[in-house]
């Protein structure tokens, strides 16, 4: 458990000055970095480009007649055109049709104020895009995340939503599904819309591409990441992914050097050896100050009865395995 010298707020610290308002989301910041580039440049010189702004991060007192930001919605309008936001790589026009995610235009399921996220992230402003770049037999929203459903808001007006809901006393906008991912082209003309100084939470099962993660930086105040399996046998049994370790691996060091990081774990019944401790380790070698949620609510769903080994609700002592497996590694939990 985080201990009483190692705070959350020590963990979080860009994030708690954002919603002291004594700090700036960096979401505001990347929109005063100016960027020159034409529409008719290849996808690599805009890449080289956005690479060179991103790493300086160099921020104006005025917002530039053309910004890193948009850049950022040049690049994944390009993208968007022969999908690769995440490593499914469909390679399809999402302008005309729907890749293994089930998502063409984003759609939102469900937006309000959650007061069912991590005590640091309430109220939290949920916005549940349908569609999902997993799988999982195991899915408790299921209803969205498999089924294409929900309305076509216009960035405009739920820029308007979110400055709203800021209004009513949310920390955060929490961009999450289904999965988030699929939805980055829109989340970025969302942002181009926004202008107040709000927490901006990446809530996502981290599938995404290694070109998402980049248009990420310099975005995200939070990284909200869901560590499910430890190895790729589980991941594809029971999400239908390939290659989920290194991905996810990969964009946990992206999250880790661009943000902060809060790292959910679902313990899964007879998985603590296979998936469990495998994760836990790796956090402890590679993300020492992530802070950690070892999620205990696990219930067979969907159609998890299928699956032997996870058709009963988890025990409470294979929580308890994994919780002391980490508090021995030093982790942060909460
Ligand atoms: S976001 Fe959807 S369409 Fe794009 S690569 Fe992933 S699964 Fe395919």
């Amino acid at each position: 458990m985080i201990s009483k010298m190692m705070t959350i707020r020590s963990l979080l610290p860009k994030y708690h000055d954002i919603i002291e308002e004594n700090g700036t989301s960096v979401y505001l910041n990347c929109k005063k970095v100016p960027v020159s580039f034409e529409k008719t440049q290849s996808i690599d010189d805009l890449w080289n480009i956005h690479d060179k702004a991103a790493s300086l991060f160099n921020v104006q007192n005025t917002i530039p007649s053309s910004s890193l930001l948009d850049l950022k919605i040049e690049l994944a309008d390009r993208l968007f055109q022969a999908c690769c936001f995440c490593e499914r790589r469909c390679g399809v026009d999402r302008s005309k049709t729907h890749g293994i995610c089930g998502v063409q235009e984003s759609r939102i399921a469900l937006e309000f104020l959650h007061y069912g996220e991590e005590p640091v992230l309430i109220p939290s402003h949920t916005v549940f895009f349908s569609g999902c770049t997993f799988h999982c037999v195991f899915c408790q929203n299921w209803d969205i995340s498999q089924v294409p459903c929900g309305i076509i808001i216009p960035p405009k007006q739920l820029a308007l939503t979110i400055q709203q809901r800021k209004k009513e006393g949310a920390r955060n906008v929490n961009w999450v599904g289904g999965d988030p991912t699929s939805n980055i082209l829109y989340i970025l003309k969302v942002l181009q819309q926004l202008d107040c100084n709000i927490a901006q939470v990446w809530n996502s099962n981290m599938y995404c591409s290694e070109e998402t993660m980049k248009l990420l930086r310099g975005l995200i105040d939070i990284y909200l990441t869901d560590f499910k399996y430890g190895n790729d046998d589980c991941a594809k049994r029971l999400s239908s992914v390939e290659g989920y370790v290194a991905v996810v691996k990969r964009n946990h060091m992206y999250a880790y050097h661009d943000g902060e990081v809060i790292i959910r774990h679902l313990v899964l019944p007879n998985h603590i050896e296979c998936c469990s401790k495998p994760i836990m380790d790796y956090i402890a070698a590679n993300l020492p100050d992530a802070v950690v949620n070892i999620m205990a609510q696990y219930r067979p769903e969907y159609i998890a009865y299928e699956y032997k080994e996870i058709s009963r609700p988890v025990l409470p002592e294979e929580v308890t395995q994994v919780r002391e497996y980490a508090e021995n590694l030093g982790l942060h939990q909460i």
